[in-house]
């Protein structure tokens, strides 16, 4: 008997019909990309991560559009987070 192997299209995964999923997991800055103070948060080591709101959502995020407000400015995790990757499907999986 044939394996069943299930594949998510790739044109119904897109960051427009997700409700920005990724952006409730915890993000460090590794990198100074010019992240505005007001949405970094410092531990009592000094290490910083996005700082995020009681619902777990990134305070960057415009909860009006589900949008990334500091696109050009956001940190090299963010960057490096890519739409469609198993990491992607897994947090998708989790919320959607
Ligand atoms: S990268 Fe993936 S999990 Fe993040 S907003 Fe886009 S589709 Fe959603
Ligand atoms: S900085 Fe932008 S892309 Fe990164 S988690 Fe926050 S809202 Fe999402």
């Amino acid at each position: 008997m044939p394996l069943e192997i299930k594949h998510i299209p790739v044109a119904e995964v897109a960051c427009s019909n997700c409700q920005a999923c990724c952006c409730r997991l915890e993000v460090m800055l590794i990198s100074d990309t010019g992240v505005p103070e007001q949405f970094i948060a410092v531990d009592q080591w000094g290490g910083e991560t996005m700082l995020r709101l009681a619902d777990g959502w990134c305070s960057a995020l415009d909860r009006q559009t589900m949008q990334c407000s500091i696109y050009e400015k956001r940190p090299w995790i963010c960057r490096e987070f890519e739409m469609g990757s198993y990491e992607c499907l897994h947090e998708r999986s989790k919320h959607l």
